[in-house]
């Protein structure tokens, strides 16, 4: 820090990254009575417009539900607008040899609720209380300490607290001031985004074709309609958006073999890169990364912000623990705690993705035959499918 910056304000943390990682967990650490601050490069979301769907959703699993739950804004998300799903079908060929994921399996009345990024974002923010608020904040530098980091920002003001949480998605930029390495790769690939009516009804059933191009979903929205996320490689996805909006749905519609019918109504496509990257380390004296910061995912599986929010749930507890034990919360040995916990957690699924993401776009049928991971097979192991099932609610 240079001698002429001010000392702004101090605080117990300080959120980076007001996404709905850093949202939720500025709203959930101050709820457990840490003086708190958010701050954003960017501006507070806009108010969410419920006449325009957004074209991001979220598939939140059932212990999201139970964060926001506790966070105070769950009923309100679900009187705006959630879906919740109750099925799952998940092919390669043939939507009639589908692994079959159901209620039943896991006990629950839904496996999980699509629900609007957009509207997510809306009500964490709305419910941030007395979390204090830095918008179009612009970080310059950072001074990492087990008793005190420091955030030197571009308006020459300094902020001090004595544990910083970086949310601030998978380009994060303290990740990068802390020297913290990542590992992973970019998949080549694209994800397409857009709403689409089908012919026949999706009966609240998520559905996900493996393609040997990628994976292709289906996730049904409450006004009847499915969100697509249709990944594939850089040269398809450019022929597939440059196609008008008839073709685009005669594609669709054959990509997922018809299996809800026609494709009849489609907004417009929007698309965004894909890639895996896990953080080496999760924690540093005065800073933990949470959420796309410490990992990104494929979207296969619909576990990136799932993760994020366990993330939220692990760091609010392990600091509530030691500090009601008496012990320095904010220490570095404590943050480990948290890292450790959540890496392996997070590890777990990044496998189980990157696996299944290979095991299909590769189509090594001899080594899906010995790992006995044909679809169908699956569909006949009772435990695993259900162990499968339990994964993908993360019960
Ligand atoms: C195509 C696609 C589909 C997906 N579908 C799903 C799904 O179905 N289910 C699911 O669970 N996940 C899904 N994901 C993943 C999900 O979008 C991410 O995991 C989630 O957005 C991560 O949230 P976050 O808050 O950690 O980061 P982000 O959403 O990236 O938010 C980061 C925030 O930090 C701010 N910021 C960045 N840098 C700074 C800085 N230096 N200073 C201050 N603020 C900063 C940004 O402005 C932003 O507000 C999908 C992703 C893609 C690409």
């Amino acid at each position: 820090m240079s001698a002429d910056s001010k000392v702004s304000d101090s605080f117990e943390i300080i959120v980076v990254g007001g996404g709905p990682v850093g949202a939720a967990a500025a709203s959930a650490l101050s709820r457990q009575g840490f003086k708190v601050a958010l701050l954003e490069r960017g501006s507070a979301p806009p108010p969410y417009a419920a006449a325009d769907y957004d074209l991001r959703v979220y598939a939140l699993a059932p212990h999201s539900a139970r964060l926001l739950d506790d966070l105070g804004i769950w009923p309100d998300l679900l009187a705006r607008r959630a879906s919740p799903y109750t099925g799952m079908r998940v092919w390669e060929r043939g939507p009639e040899h589908a692994l079959r994921f159901d209620c039943a399996d896991t006990g629950r009345a839904e496996l999980g609720w699509i629900v609007e990024h957009s509207l997510v974002v809306d009500a964490l923010w709305a419910g941030l209380g007395s979390v204090v608020r830095y918008e179009r904040a612009v970080i310059e530098s950072a001074r990492f300490d087990d008793s005190c980091t420091s955030l030197r920002l571009a308006d020459g003001s300094e902020l001090r607290a004595r544990l910083v949480v970086a949310a601030d998605g998978a380009d994060s930029q303290l990740r990068g001031l802390a020297g913290i390495d990542t590992v992973g790769w970019g998949y080549a690939q694209r994800a397409i985004v857009c709403h689409v009516q089908t012919q026949q009804p999706h009966r609240a059933i998520a559905r996900q074709r493996f393609l040997a191009s990628g994976p292709l979903a289906f996730l049904p929205l409450a006004d009847g309609r499915c969100s697509i996320v249709w990944s594939a490689e850089e040269t398809l996805v450019q022929e597939l958006l440059a196609l008008d909006d008839a073709a685009f749905m005669a594609r669709l519609g054959q990509a997922l073999e018809h299996a809800l019918g026609e494709v009849v109504q489609v907004t417009p496509r929007i698309s965004f890169p894909l890639r895996l990257l896990h953080a080496q380390d999760y924690a540093r004296a005065g800073l933990v990364l949470v959420g796309d910061a410490a990992h990104a995912i494929h979207p296969l599986a619909g576990q990136g912000v799932n993760l994020g929010f366990a993330d939220v749930q692990q760091l609010a507890a392990t600091l509530v623990e030691a500090r009601d034990a008496g012990r320095d919360w904010s220490g570095l040995r404590n943050l480990q705690r948290y890292g450790r916990a959540r890496k392996a957690a997070n590890l777990e699924m990044l496998a189980l993705t990157e696996g299944l993401y290979r095991a299909f776009r590769l189509r090594l049928p001899g080594l899906k035959a010995a790992l006995g991971l044909g679809m169908e097979a699956v569909d006949r192991l009772g435990p695993l499918r259900a162990w499968l099932a339990r994964q993908a609610a993360n019960a």
